[in-house]
């Protein structure tokens, strides 16, 4: 079969659904390309992170057999069948040779209001892999679960972490208020550039805890890395006026006395 693949955001950061898609279709030996409107395919997939706002819909004219849209830009109930999420991504696709990307688990109990995480992928935050399905020795790890230290399986998860030797990007930020010791002394034995933390329906109790973790983490010190309770960009929806400009000058407070 011959398959089109469409990456409608197109924000330069690649599409792990569309890297599965191709890792499987290949497998079944599908030539898969980038779709191309001067050809025709037996399926092409569509697929779009991100809504309207930031990513319009392809309204170009695709000649296939079958159109298959998928991703949360279009609604938050499609999902990859098993055989195809759980597949080595092909990093290929985006020319990637030195840096895996993945989630380990799936779902937040926090439940923010703004957020599309609960909805989508529930009020639980569930192990949905090992490291290992889909990193296979790259030098660098981008974390894209919404909160693993809500897992009960993190410290497992963290301790692959740590002895795959890759440096670790936890992209969405990590949850200071349930963050344990061991969990800090397995990130100063990782390679990171920063730890920061998202930093949603924050407390005072929240900020006595970030003093904590300071004293637990050495990473900073050790490799140049940061300490900074990170704003989710979420928040700036949530807040507005002088509560928003109060929760930045706030923060900065915070990130200074840290
Ligand atoms: S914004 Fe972050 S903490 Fe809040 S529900 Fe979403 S993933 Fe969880």
């Amino acid at each position: 079969m011959k398959i089109g693949l469409v990456d409608v955001d197109g924000h330069g950061f690649p599409n792990l659904a569309l890297m599965k898609i191709s890792a499987w279709h290949k497998a079944q030996g599908d030539s898969v390309e980038w779709w191309n409107g001067l050809k025709r395919y037996d399926i092409v997939y569509q697929s779009k992170v991100f809504d309207d706002t930031y990513s319009k819909d392809n309204e170009f004219v695709v000649m296939a057999d079958r159109i298959i849209k998928g991703g949360t830009g279009y609604d938050l109930e499609n999902r990859l069948p098993d055989e195809v999420e759980h597949i080595m991504p092909d990093y290929d696709l985006y020319k990637i040779t030195d840096t895996a990307y993945g989630f380990l688990t799936r779902g937040c109990p926090r439940g923010c209001p703004f957020c599309i995480v609960k909805p989508k992928e529930g009020g639980k935050s569930e192990k949905v892999a090992d490291l290992s399905e889909w990193w296979d020795g790259q030098k660098n790890i981008v974390l894209m679960d919404s909160n693993m230290t809500a897992c009960q399986d993190a410290d497992e998860l963290f301790a692959q972490l740590a002895k795959s030797g890759a440096k670790v990007d936890f992209s969405q930020g990590l949850d200071a208020r349930l963050i344990t010791k061991s969990q800090c002394e397995m990130l100063n034995g990782m390679k990171l550039d920063r730890v920061h933390f998202a930093w949603d329906n924050y407390e005072f109790k929240t900020f006595e805890k970030l003093k904590l973790v300071r004293e637990w983490l050495t990473i900073d010190r050790r490799k140049n890395g940061r300490l900074c309770p990170h704003e989710l960009r979420h928040d700036a929806r949530a807040g507005s006026g002088t509560c928003h400009a109060f929760k930045r000058n706030w923060l900065r407070s915070v990130c200074d006395d840290l």
